[in-house]
């Protein structure tokens, strides 16, 4: 099923501009890790490019976990591969249910780099069941959820939230699909490391792909 705007009609795709934001991208320095730095890069990659949503990160290699204690336990590898695709928009903005789904799980993670407000959809589509997930959400987003709640194509689903409340990001949705929760509620890693790279890419299928936007 062809999928509906995640920002709906006034922030079509059209309007979305890819955007480099792994360890081979020496403009960006630490800039991901600070909100305002990064929400000025970003002003300035699409002032330059002519769009209003900067998006991109399947697969990619990023520097910015590795100052978070959340993401890289004392003795395990550094995870540094980004699992989802972001999409940068500002705070508020309302992200629409991209197909007929239903409420898996939802959970407000609240350390330091995590997702904050975290909502997973149970899809089917093409008679396969896919999940999807949205990360770096408002609070709000969580008011009126329970296990189940359907959300049509197109039906608002929730908004982005700010720093304060997302993790501590510049504003973005992290839209991950997910084949196997694997008994995951209200989570998902989004990041992994190299060397459980080659599962993760299977569990988690390029979101571009199945969008289908560009
Ligand atoms: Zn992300």
């Amino acid at each position: 099923m062809k999928a509906y705007p995640l920002f709906g009609p006034g922030l079509p795709p059209d309007t979305f501009r890819e955007v480099d934001l792994s360890i081979a991208n020496k403009a960006l320095g630490d800039a991901l890790r600070d909100p305002a730095s990064c929400q000025r890069y970003l002003d300035g990659f699409l002032a330059g490019s002519g769009g209003r949503v900067a998006y991109g990160g399947y697969l990619e290699r990023r520097a910015l976990y590795q100052g978070f204690s959340h993401f890289n336990p004392e003795g395990e590898a550094s995870r540094e591969f980004h699992l989802g695709v972001d999409f940068w928009a500002p705070e508020g903005t309302v992200v629409y249910a991209p197909w007929d789904g239903k409420v898996h799980s939802w959970a407000n993670r609240t350390e330091p780099g995590d997702y904050g407000p975290v909502i997973l959809l149970e899809h089917t589509l093409a008679g396969q069941g896919l999940f999807s997930l949205y990360g770096h959400l408002s609070e709000g987003s969580l008011i009126g959820l329970y296990p189940g709640k359907e959300f049509r194509q197109g039906e608002a689903l929730a908004s982005l939230g700010g720093p304060a409340e997302n993790g501590g990001y510049a504003p973005h949705l992290h839209f991950q699909l997910i084949r196997d929760p694997e008994g995951y509620q209200g989570d998902y890693p989004g990041v992994c490391a190299r060397a459980s790279l080659e599962y993760y890419r299977k569990n988690c299928p390029d979101p571009l792909a199945y969008l289908g936007y560009f």
